[in-house]
């Protein structure tokens, strides 16, 4: 049975009653059998695949999002997510035994996966489809009813994924519901058993305080400044052009892009150098123009770029590269700063956007006393040939994730956990991860004999305190 669309930023009766009907389902839903779930999976991808040309004519309408990209960062990814799962499900779905030890004789232990019930997914808009898509992948894995949330900012592709689900799904298993903060706020009142929210670090900790009162649990993907510390190698070519490409592919518009770069002091020269050369290498021409590039999601995030860069040039940053932009028309142009003061916006702010801070460090001490002096990054980059300097760096810094001589990739791999901490996030997805989220594990203990455990009931006698005194010294 397939659904319709709802309206935009339906009433609250309508999400009531969308709600109370995934409640309903969810005891049937936790009872799916692999292959069950596995079959959602492969009619959510076929229709994914049939609407290819519609979620490419979206998301150029939402920001330009060039097709090739869309091909490579929305519907691979979702397509290479089912196939990890589907490859490994029925055993992550297995009931795994345990051991009891000596203390529980006579006993079997084993732990049951079973979806925690009701999920609410709400996603941000940089990749619009994917990050709803993802999670709910990881959600109908485990056995989960859905509500997904996409973000109002991209309004094309949440047109087009509604319609996707509405095919999909029925209803009573995944329901879509469009709106903005307002209907967000709506939605956080109910009593849902996991909120998966992928999104700001401010609306996070609203998220947060929302799922307090039922209680429920969360998962939180949340952003922040990732930066990329490169050693004293000897060449940077290669690393500026790796550079280039993950902070303006999605025109920075990406959780994890490099957010701000640490170079020693006496190559800063060179490497802007090797930056700039990079940038028109790999956007030649006019970048008004340029196709492959692409536009900031709405014109208040390209003002919010813009106004970064401005502060910093006021407070005496230098414009190595870049600097200009057409608010109106989301166009930002790849910018980099050097000489930045450090009470710039840019480099206290997550800056979402095609700007790029070049810091120089001396000594390793001013790069870890500047990363650890501010929140949790999601991700930690290094560029090195030095097995010293790369464990040194995870030694003394915390992050979501890490990236050694690349950036950005490692959020492709099913196989890692994708998840931030502190600022940066709680918990994780992608894969078994993923599936983990959605997952109560419920543990079972069986008493399949009884043992002397009746020898340790009251009354207390001389013999029996004597007794647990050898036992605690025994066992
Ligand atoms: P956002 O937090 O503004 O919006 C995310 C979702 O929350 C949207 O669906 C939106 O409708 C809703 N929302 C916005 N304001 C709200 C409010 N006041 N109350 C309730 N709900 C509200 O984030 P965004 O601008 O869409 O995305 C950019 C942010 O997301 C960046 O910080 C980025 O780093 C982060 N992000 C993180 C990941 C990750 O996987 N860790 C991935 C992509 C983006």
């Amino acid at each position: 049975m397939t659904q319709r669309v709802l309206p935009q930023s339906p009433a609250k009766e309508i999400i009531d009653h969308s709600f109370l009907a995934l409640r309903e389902r969810a005891p049937y839903q936790r009872r799916l059998t692999a292959r069950e779930r596995i079959q959602r999976l492969d009619a959510l991808y076929e229709e994914v695949w049939r609407r290819r040309d519609d979620i490419k004519a979206a998301m150029w309408a939402d920001f330009r999002k060039p097709a090739e990209e869309v091909d490579l960062t929305e519907i691979f990814v979702i397509k290479s997510e089912i196939k990890a799962v589907k490859k490994r499900l029925a055993s992550w779905m297995k009931p795994r035994r345990v051991p009891g030890g000596l203390a529980l004789m006579g006993s079997a232990s084993w732990v049951r996966s079973e979806a925690k019930g009701v999920a609410l997914i709400i996603a941000p808009w940089n990749y619009p489809m994917q990050l709803m898509f993802r999670p709910l992948v990881a959600a109908i894995a485990a056995g989960c009813t859905v509500m997904l949330k996409p973000s109002e900012v991209t309004a094309h592709t949440a047109q087009v994924v509604a319609e996707i689900v509405s095919v999909v799904f029925d209803e009573r298993e995944v329901a879509l519901i469009q709106g903005g903060p307002d209907t967000v706020t709506q939605l956080l009142n109910l009593p849902f058993n996991h909120i998966y929210f992928t999104g700001s670090p401010a609306v996070g900790k609203i998220v947060m305080r929302a799922a307090a009162q039922h209680p429920c649990s969360v998962t939180l993907e949340l952003g922040g400044k990732s930066p990329v510390i490169v050693d004293d190698m000897k060449s940077l070519k290669s690393t500026a052009r790796k550079i280039v490409w993950a902070k303006l592919s999605n025109a920075g518009q990406i959780c994890v892009a490099p957010d701000y770069v640490f170079i020693p002091a006496h190559r800063e020269q060179e490497f802007i150098e090797d930056l700039k050369s990079a940038m028109l290498e790999l956007y030649p021409g006019d970048l008004t123009e340029n196709k492959d590039y692409q536009r900031i999601a709405a014109p208040r995030h390209a003002d919010r770029i813009h106004q970064l860069v401005e502060d910093a040039v006021r407070k005496g940053a230098k414009l190595a590269h870049g600097g200009q932009a057409d608010v109106e028309g989301c166009w930002v142009q790849p910018t980099i700063l050097s000489e930045i003061d450090a009470d710039s916006e840019v480099l206290n702010e997550e800056i979402f956007g095609p700007v790029l801070p070049v810091i120089p460090y001396a000594h390793f001490d001013e790069v870890v006393n500047f990363v650890n002096a501010r929140p949790t990054p999601l991700a930690l980059y290094l560029y090195s040939k030095r097995k010293a300097f790369v464990n040194e760096a995870l030694e003394r810094m915390q992050s979501g994730g890490a990236s050694i001589n690349n950036c950005v990739i490692h959020v492709s791999s099913n196989h890692l956990p994708f998840g931030g901490l502190g600022n940066s996030g709680i918990g994780s997805g992608h894969g078994e991860h993923g599936f983990k989220e959605f997952t109560h594990f419920r543990g079972v203990y069986e008493q399949r004999f009884d043992g002397a455990g009746a020898l340790l009931m009251p009354p207390y006698t001389p013999w029996k305190t004597k007794l647990i005194d050898r036992l605690l010294r025994w066992l």
